[in-house]
């Protein structure tokens, strides 16, 4: 997909204003002194991950890795910082042909996926970097979950902010609720990677294995919208991780673990995995990017009361 996403992303990020030439940010594509300059200008490791489901008879069906290696590449152009190659696989998925369920659907102790992430982490502390951010763009509630909580016990380990969120969670206050190949993931894509979707093999609602508001009415604009508030928001998170001093790191992992706490405590006291998202509809986390972006997060902290 090297040349095409790379000279669309490059076309996007002109549009977003920030650079003619679009840096390499893809770790992988880059030689030794490259990424010791990259390191060198901003230490923050974005790690994308996703897995391969069923997306709708239009869409891909690596598409949450797929859209969360888009965002963090143009996100990491943005506001510095590198990109490890994306991760394919995950907690659950649905019961639908293609789909790769490497572990089950609502297992929220997950042992593969939580001990990748945990040494993935560590390698990146190895190697140099003093912030990570593990971008979901699969989101079942456990996958969830489970990146949130990964994250917050390698921050307390390893002495570094990683942040560990699904990409939705960034654009809840500009009308993106998260769902499963339908309006948002699709609009996503066809800003994103818009030779990935085809609307045209669409029939009739239901459509098989679609979450949401019917996706023939997703569009790039929309997409284009949604993309660009996760983007900013991940760009100044990014930048600003490396240079946050310790009470600032201690605040935001206090944070993101009242929000994890309580989704877990809420799944188990009410025996429904997706209880921590009861209120989401009714704008329980609606501030989430804005007050990351801010770095205010005793009132981020807050937020997981309303779950
Ligand atoms: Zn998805």
């Amino acid at each position: 997909m090297a040349e095409v996403t790379a000279g669309a992303a490059a076309l996007a990020v002109g549009v977003e204003g920030s650079a003619a030439a679009a840096p390499e940010v893809r770790l992988e594509h880059l030689r030794p002194r490259e990424v010791e300059a990259a390191m060198k200008a901003c230490p923050t490791l974005y790690m994308p991950i996703g897995t391969v489901e069923w997306h709708g008879v239009h869409n891909v069906v690596g598409l949450d890795a797929v859209k969360a290696h888009h965002l963090c590449v143009r996100a990491a152009r943005q506001g510095g910082g590198l990109v490890a190659p994306a991760l394919f696989g995950g907690v659950g998925g649905m019961d639908e042909p293609h789909t790769f369920i490497m572990e089950p659907e609502n297992d929220i102790h997950s042992v593969l996926l939580r001990s990748w992430l945990d040494r993935l982490c560590r390698e990146a502390v190895r190697q140099g970097f003093k912030a990570i951010i593990i971008l979901t763009g699969h989101y079942g509630a456990a996958q969830q979950m489970v990146v949130r909580g990964t994250a917050v016990q390698a921050s307390r380990a390893l002495g570094i902010p990683v942040l560990g969120t699904p990409e939705y969670i960034l654009a809840l206050d500009a009308g993106y609720l998260g769902d499963h190949a339908a309006w948002g993931e699709t609009s996503l894509m066809m800003h994103l990677d818009p030779t990935s979707v085809d609307l045209t093999r669409l029939g009739e609602p239901p459509h098989q294995g679609v979450g949401g508001r019917d996706p023939r009415e997703a569009t790039a604009e929309d997409g284009r919208r949604l993309a660009e508030a996760i983007i900013g928001r991940l760009a100044h998170v990014a930048s600003a991780m490396p240079k946050w001093d310790e009470p600032t790191r201690e605040a935001f992992v206090a944070a993101e673990e009242a929000i994890v706490n309580r989704q877990v405590s809420l799944a188990a006291s009410l025996k429904q995995v997706w209880a921590g998202w009861r209120n989401l509809g009714s704008g329980a986390l609606r501030d989430y990017g804005r007050l990351l972006a801010d770095a205010r997060f005793e009132e981020l902290r807050k937020l997981a009361d309303g779950l």
